[in-house]
């Protein structure tokens, strides 16, 4: 009876509220009421603690102090899976999914069906549009999920235009969806922005004449120097450092660097550069101008993701002056879209977000030169452990891949030599555990009972996907990694590679903070729920409450 009465209540209260807050405010003529444009914003390996560590650095009217004063920052906003890599964050912040749905398991993965590697986008199936290469041999059809540009286009009946823009051609796919108008690219080797016939079979007349314009030889004749005097970046190390990459060759070991000799010849030079984000919001600009972006009632979206950053803080780190200054231009280029952006869409009238795809680990030389944790693991175990296996398990041929700090077995020839798979992989288990750098090794059938924190346990599983995942997964020290002598990289589940940005900015946002526990899944369901549209389809995260009120 109990029971019985509780649950009426429940059901009148279930009716009662949404009538209430339906009648208070919406206007019976235009509702839902909706952005005219969104821009979704992915710097790529941005740190949460840029936006604070260079605050000072960054212009009154900036793009960051603008974003951080009238927007909302979730400081807290965690990556909940691994890898923690460029293709699985872009299509985790527009899915709202995690790699054991959409299937983005990394840039790259050993597909354990068609037995070979596969990278992310890649599709022989769609053709090069804008240049000679196959650069543009690419497509979404990899992600098994629809993400929250699908979802705005199936709201609108395919009214609402999206475009996707990027240096990296996964930084431009993965955020468009399936469904979008276009995504754009930039061929390294030839200098032009390009597509696939994925999207369309010629590129539009504005997209012809930008690559006409050949801005990457005026950005290369200015080079690259320090916008600010250099012994005012006291906030990173002294510019020229043995554990940095000398990216411009070892005649230029600092600033300030001479571009000029790539004049005409390397266009993929550009990308290692603040003038990449430069070149990514000219274009954007002109998709803007050009597709009429923002210009009608229906809402439209750009997905825009800065690039450089990744390249460059891989090969200078995030203590470097290149970092630095990297993210004081960036700054610029951000104050210049939005003020684009509001005569062009109007302020108030366009909602954006920024985030990242994934953080950065410091350089290790630089850990070990101010005696901190973190280190360069010796890879060599992985030429050994072949030797071993071969005397051990009667082949050297047992192991497919280390792909994303997973071991993948052989499985067809562990079949058909009959080797006991369990005392193979509890070898090789025992075997890994020794090596420095190593903290944990375990299989993925034992994943859910051994003793590990739930943390790590809840993010290896929200990151594996069985056909595109391996048998044994590896755990590194804290900001341990693989790799050269220079530079950094990132992919593991600490704080350091998963603690991303999150601002939101601009339509319906109200100035605020929270400290809260938020996650890159919670963005694309936060995003719905403002536009009121249906989140996508294996979207796992929580609306943001504080945002989207
Ligand atoms: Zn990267």
């Amino acid at each position: 009876m109990l029971k019985l009465l509780l649950s009426s209540v429940l059901i009148v209260l279930s009716f009662s509220v949404p009538a209430q807050t339906t009648t208070a405010k919406r206007s019976p003529v235009n509702a839902p009421e909706r952005p005219k444009l969104v821009v979704g914003i992915v710097v790529d390996q941005m740190r949460w603690d840029y936006l604070y560590r260079y605050y000072d650095r960054y212009a009154a009217n900036g793009g960051f102090k603008r974003m951080l004063g009238q927007g909302f920052t979730c400081e807290n906003t965690f990556i909940p899976y691994t890898p923690t890599y460029t293709a699985c964050g872009h299509t985790c912040v527009y899915t709202g999914s995690v790699p054991a749905i959409h299937g983005i398991t990394g840039n790259s993965w050993w597909d354990n069906r068609k037995l070979a590697s596969v990278y992310c986008t890649e599709d022989k199936s769609v053709k090069t549009v804008g240049s000679t290469t196959r650069a543009g041999e690419m497509s979404p059809l990899n992600m098994l999920v629809t993400n929250i540009c699908d979802e705005l286009r199936l709201a609108t009946n395919f009214r609402s235009k999206v475009i996707g823009i990027a240096i990296k051609d996964r930084g431009a796919i993965l955020p468009a969806g399936h469904s979008a108008n276009a995504a754009y690219w930039y061929d390294s080797k030839t200098g032009n922005w390009i597509t696939s016939t994925w999207y369309m079979n010629e590129l539009p007349k504005w997209v012809q004449d930008f690559n006409a314009r050949k801005l990457p030889d005026t950005y290369y004749a200015k080079g690259w120097s320090t916008l600010y005097p250099i012994n005012t970046y006291v906030q990173s190390t002294s510019d020229k450092k043995d554990y940095e990459g000398k990216r411009f060759g070892s005649d230029q070991p600092g600033f300030p660097y001479d571009l000029n000799k790539y004049v005409g010849k390397d266009y993929g030079m550009i990308n290692s550069t603040p003038w990449g984000n430069t070149m990514t919001v000219e274009l954007a600009k002109a998709a803007v101008t050009n597709e009429q972006l923002g210009a009608d009632n229906i809402t439209d979206f750009l997905a825009v993701s800065f690039s450089s950053p990744d390249y460059i803080g891989h090969n200078f780190g995030p203590n470097s002056i290149e970092a630095e200054d990297n993210y004081l231009r960036l700054d610029k280029d951000l104050a210049d879209l939005f003020t684009f952006l509001d005569n062009k869409v109007g302020k108030g009238q366009y909602l954006v977000f920024l985030t990242a795809d994934h953080a950065v680990a410091h350089v290790p030389g630089f850990m070990e030169e101010n005696k901190l944790p973190g280190r360069i693991l010796n890879d060599g175990f992985k030429k050994e452990v072949k030797q071993l296996l071969k005397d051990k398990f009667g082949s050297d041929q047992l192991i497919s891949s280390f792909a994303n700090n997973q071991v993948h077995l052989n499985h067809p020839l562990i079949d058909s030599l009959r080797i006991d798979v369990k005392a193979l992989k509890q070898w090789l288990v025992k075997y890994l555990e020794k090596q420095p750098g190593i903290t944990r090794v375990f299989t993925f059938d034992e994943l859910m009972t051994i003793p590990l924190p739930e943390k790590i346990r809840s993010m290896v599983a929200n990151g594996y996907f069985p056909s595109r995942c391996g048998d044994i997964q590896l755990i590194l020290e804290p900001g341990w990694m693989e790799g050269g002598k220079t530079g950094t990289t990132h992919g593991s589940w600490n704080p350091h590679d998963s603690h991303i940005p999150l601002v939101f900015y601009g339509w319906n946002v109200k100035p605020g903070k929270t400290n809260r526990e938020t996650y890159m899944t919670d963005i694309a369901p936060t995003v719905a729920a403002m536009l009121r549209i249906q989140m996508p389809s294996g979207s796992v995260g929580a609306v943001i409450e504080e945002v989207a009120k």
